[in-house]
This record gives structure tokens, sequence and C-alpha cells, in this order.
């Protein structure tokens, strides 16, 4: 089967660009117009005039609470969510039940995808006080990397220990991604805000209670021993103008050259869509909807985290997406759940902070599709290049649409978004050269493929 994409404006590789790709079996086999094309058999033409084409969304960071929290979310439903966001290979954590900390619930996790996976698919390996002994029977070329909850309070997957945490930055060479928040200093802030405020304080108290300390004095830890142990320590989620001040200003080298591989010990971070669209002031509006942690900041932390975007300190944008039900958002502080639903939307809200002049098309590009492809060292993706898979999204601008709940893929059937008016549309989505979504609909017969790496 033959595919051939014509009339589109292509974004990769930092250029812009009008130009045709044509796909044999799922793989791209050229970006120039190929003689003779009329008198082929088995030739799918897709036209793409009036849109960008970008390599298919690799979101290195989503909650799809499989196996065990299902109630919330599941493989098929939140790949259809990506497929419908542009999303074609995703990355997910390993606080679910059983938590994948051991061999066999990896396992476990890749045999669900192979069935029911609508995008292409790997999954993170947690660590726990006492897991470490068993990095070296992981298949390096099979996960991005280590996930590890650093004073987090996610299950009892938090690694607290001292000890246990110089055990985890010495035991891998895989890259650690770590959600950095000091456990003693929310319970401390918690406590505190209990007694001002009741048992379950009001939501804007949030960003006090998780706040800017807690981010901070983890997120140093973690880089000292980083460079203690030569680690290759990714950071998820970044949320404070503190921590990009410490990364930028210490001799923790986030501006990586990642296009020349990089050395063990540098810092690299994330940063979420939500916490790169929201601000504290946003609480009054969408009260729990928006809770998450680390918990959404300022304006002033916002903006910097926006800056880093383009200068180099951040250097992957994901989703952190983390669906829960409304019935378990409700509450405050102390008794909603933290975490929302974003894969379905990040790559149009991260279009609509592109239209504000926040970020060019061509470092979406990079921090959305490039980046996290160097970074994990995937193979054979986040590119369009000859010889690379076809996982592709095209976007429309100027076509101005709505979120109302029936559009809404998550199994949660909510977003913070609802009523948002985008002006991007996704309108196709590729994997493996497979349309996976066009026109709104999601081809679920479809199941993507196992992610490689190194
Ligand atoms: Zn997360």
């Amino acid at each position: 089967m033959r595919t051939i994409i014509e009339g589109g404006t292509i974004v990769n590789e930092g250029r812009t660009f009008d130009g045709t790709i044509i796909i044999d079996d799922g793989t791209i086999v050229s970006l120039e117009s190929l003689e003779n094309l009329e008198s082929q058999d088995h030739l799918e033409r897709i036209n793409a005039h009036g849109c960008y084409i970008l390599p298919g969304i690799i979101d290195d960071h989503v909650h799809f609470r499989e196996p065990g929290l299902t109630e919330k979310a599941d493989i098929d439903t939140e790949s259809r969510a990506a497929a419908a966001g542009g999303v074609t290979t995703f990355f997910d954590m390993p606080n679910t039940k059983p938590q994948t900390t051991t061999l066999e619930a990896l396992e476990e996790k890749f045999a669900l995808a192979r069935q029911k996976s609508h995008v292409n698919y790997s999954f993170f390996y947690g660590a726990t006080n006492d897991n470490a002994d068993t990095f070296p029977q992981l298949d390096i070329h099979r996960i991005p990397g280590i996930k590890l909850f650093m004073g987090s309070s996610t299950g009892n997957m938090l690694v607290d220990r001292r000890e246990a945490l110089e055990r985890i930055f010495s035991s891998t060479p895989l890259p650690l991604m770590a959600h950095c928040e000091d456990t003693e200093i929310i319970n401390r802030n918690m406590a505190m805000a209990k007694e001002e405020y009741g048992d379950d304080p009001s939501v804007a108290h949030h960003p006090e209670i998780r706040s800017v300390e807690a981010c901070y004095e983890s997120t140093k830890l973690a880089v000292e021993l980083a460079r203690k142990y030569q680690t290759r320590l990714h950071i998820a989620h970044l949320t404070t103008a503190k921590e990009l001040e410490y990364l930028t200003g210490g001799q923790s080298p986030c501006e990586v050259r990642l296009t020349e591989g990089l050395s063990p010990c540098e810092v690299t971070a994330e940063a979420t869509v939500s916490h790169l669209y929201f601000s504290d002031r946003d609480y009054a509006r969408l009260g729990t909807r928006i809770k998450c942690n680390p918990a959404i900041k300022s304006e002033r932390d916002r903006e910097a985290l926006q800056q880093a975007l383009s200068d180099g300190r951040i250097t992957v944008i994901g989703t952190d997406h983390a669906p829960h039900l409304l019935s378990q958002k409700e509450g405050g502080c102390a008794k909603a759940a933290s975490g929302m639903p974003m894969i379905q939307f990040s790559l149009v809200t991260m279009l609509e902070l592109v239209d504000r002049g926040v970020l060019s098309l061509e470092r979406l590009v990079e921090l959305m599709c490039h980046n996290p492809a160097r970074l994990f060292e995937v193979r054979q993706r986040g590119f369009i290049r000859p010889g690379y898979r076809a996982d592709l999204v095209l976007v429309r601008p100027q076509s101005g649409w709505t979120v109302t709940p029936d559009c809404i893929q998550s199994k949660c059937g909510w977003s913070p978004m609802e009523g948002h008016t985008y002006l991007w549309r996704v309108e196709r989505t590729l994997c493996n050269g497979h349309s996976v979504y066009v026109n709104g609909q999601v081809d679920t017969d479809y199941i993507g493929e196992e992610v490689a790496f190194r």
C-alpha cells in the first residue's frame, strides 16, 4: 500500500516548506514527488491543502490507568484520545495496579497494549525503595527509562529513603525521569493550612501546600545526586521560576546538545501543557479540575516556563495526562484527586500558544516530536525523514471549533478545556502510515506498534 500526502506545508527539523510525502508500508520513502504515481495500484491520495504536516506527537508522560484503575481510564479509550489529539506515541507511567515495578507487571502492560492501543506505545519502569536490583534485567531497547516518584505521594511508590535514592541514581544508564516534590515540606504546609482553613482547604491553597519550596528542594537534591552518579536525569513537569533559575545558574547545564547526544549527567526537563497554559488565577474558574501535582503556580512561574521553551532550558513538552472521574475531583486540597486529562487537546493548546507568540511552530515540533525522540533515543520516529515510520499529524489553522462533552474521547468524559474555542484543528493523524484519526473518527480497529529504543 502506497500513500501520498500532497499540498501541505511540512514543519520538520527547523524548516517549514511545501512538500509531498510518500509512504510505503507505513514508512516514509520520500519527501518529494515521485513520477508515474498515477499508474500505480493501491494508491491512497491525501489532500493536505491548507494544512500543516507535523511529525506525530510523542507524549513522554501519560497515566492511562491500566491495569487496575480502569474506572478512570484505560489504554483503549486514552489511546483514542491520543489519536484524536495528534499524539502517535505515548510513554505510560508505572503508578497503576499492580505498579509497574516488576518485570512481570511490565510484560503485562505490553500485552495489554498489543491488544488495545490505537497508537504506538511504551512503558516506564517504576523505581521503589527496594527494586534497584531488577534494573539490570530491563531490556533497554523496549522502555524509555525509569520513573522515580521522589518524595511525592503517588500510591506507595514514594521513594524517600536517602540510601534508596543513592542506589537508584547509581544503578541505571537509562534516563531517570523524576517527579520532584519534597514530602516533608508538603506535609508541614498541609498541617498549617488545615489549622488555618479546616480539614479540606479550598483548592486555591494547593500551590501554597505543594509549594515552590517543596519543588525546589527536591529538584535540587535530584540534580545533586545525578551529578554525583552521572545519572541521565530528566525532571518531570517543572513548575517554578526558582527551579529554572537553579538549572540555569548552577553547574547543571539544562541547555542540552541533544543533536550531538547527551552526556550522562546532563539534566533535562519537561514542562506540561497544563503548567504552560494555566496559572493560579484559573482555580477560581476551574476549581479542582486543574488540581494536579506539582500544583499549577503563579503567573510569574508560568511566564518563566514559557520563556524556557525557547531558550532550551525546557527540553520536552508532555501532558502528564492523568484522568480521574469528576466524582473523585470533589472536595479541596485534601480530598480532591490530583491530575487532569489533557492528551486530546495538548497539540491544539500548544498551537494556541504559538498564535500568541509564546513559541514558534518549529520550536513546538522540536519540543513535542524531535526532542522526546532524541532524549529517549526512539528508533525511527519523531522526524519526517525517509526510512522513518510515517507518524504524522495534519493540523488546519483558522478552523475554529469548541470543545463539547460529546467530542471527548477520554473515558472520564470531562476536560478542563470544555467550552473553550480553538482556532487550530487536528484534521488527520497517521500512525505508521495508517489514518487512525480522520474526520472526527478514530479507527478503533487499528493497533499501534511497540516503540523501539537505542
Ligand atoms: Zn505524572
